[in-house]
């Protein structure tokens, strides 16, 4: 018997097809077939401190802890910093992805996810994001979900002009290193920036193990944690999104937490949210409470794991 569906919300006749985005990506995947003829070490190196410094501080500290869960606090300039480097890794302007991301925790896996793998793991990892909706979604959306940022002229400068500083980034990399280390610099880190962030959404919500019975399927998964500087203890994080610790057993590194801490450290962060022992084993028995009160039909739509103790 066919299992029941869990729909996502579907692309409708208000959703299109973004042809440019597509081009785009054509255009940056293409650049890694330019790797023989123009690898250098040093542009090797150069990517990877890119890659780190606008995906790992931008996107999963600034964008993902501070801005989506408001997991710690710091001073505006920092906060605007970080959303800055964010912003570089051009995955659109902080206010959508920031509107976007709680959405799918409002709704993971079920109807109203953005990308849930419940629709096909392909889905979930890139296709969803070539389905543009109209003007009217995008409003709601932000004002919905992200009327705190909407509120503040910076954020709607980064939303507005997120392609035309990624243009600047590209004239800079230009300038530093010419056409090869445009490749490298923006195509290149941008096509691995993409991906280890898109894995959060597909790889970590399908594959791997759970520490909680949390109502969705994410799961925590290592080389998706690696590649996110941590962001792939995913179900640590459905379970506590307001926590700025994902990784929570001791082979669980996560160094974009270690980063929080280490800002912390220097007077850069304050009201770092971080579980307690005793709130983690409450946290433990009500979502197993709540999974076991959950609609059978839904139920079998989760991958049933064995819910390892992180006691
Ligand atoms: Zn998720
Ligand atoms: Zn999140």
């Amino acid at each position: 018997m066919a299992e029941p569906q869990v729909v996502p919300e579907l692309p409708d006749s208000s959703y299109k097809f973004d042809w440019l985005y597509l081009i785009f990506m054509i255009i940056f995947h293409g650049a890694l077939f330019l790797i023989p003829w123009t690898f250098q070490w040093s542009y090797f190196f150069a990517t990877i401190a890119l890659q780190a410094t606008l995906g790992g501080l931008g996107i999963c500290v600034g964008f993902h802890r501070l801005l989506t869960h408001k997991s710690f606090e710091t001073y505006k300039p920092v906060e605007y910093f970080l959303a800055t480097l964010g912003t570089l890794s051009l995955q659109g302007g902080p206010i959508r992805w920031v509107a976007t991301h709680r959405k799918h925790h409002q709704k993971a896996d079920q109807e109203g996810d953005p990308h849930t793998p419940n629709r096909s793991f392909l889905w979930s990892h890139m296709l969803w994001i070539f389905m543009n909706p109209d003007e009217k979604y995008l409003v709601d959306l932000k004002n919905k979900y992200a009327k705190d940022l909407q509120k503040q002229p910076y954020y709607r400068f980064l939303e507005k002009y997120n392609f035309s500083l990624q243009l600047a980034f590209a004239a800079l990399c230009f300038a530093i290193g010419g056409w090869k280390f445009v490749i490298w610099g923006l195509c290149i880190r941008l096509v691995f920036t993409y991906h280890s962030t898109w894995f959060v959404n597909s790889a970590a919500h399908t594959f791997g193990y759970q520490n909680f019975e949390t109502q969705d399927r994410s799961t925590n998964c290592w080389w998706v944690a690696f590649l996110t500087y941590g962001e792939g203890w995913h179900n640590n994080h459905h379970a506590m999104p307001s926590s700025a610790r994902h990784g929570l057993r001791l082979f669980e590194l996560d160094l974009s937490y270690m980063t929080i801490w280490g800002m912390k450290l220097v007077g850069l962060a304050k009201n770092v949210k971080v579980p307690t022992k005793e709130s983690l084993i409450h946290l433990k028995a009500a979502l197993k409470k709540k999974r076991d009160l959950m609609d059978p039909s839904l139920m079998s739509l989760m991958i049933k794991r064995k819910v390892n103790s992180s006691k």
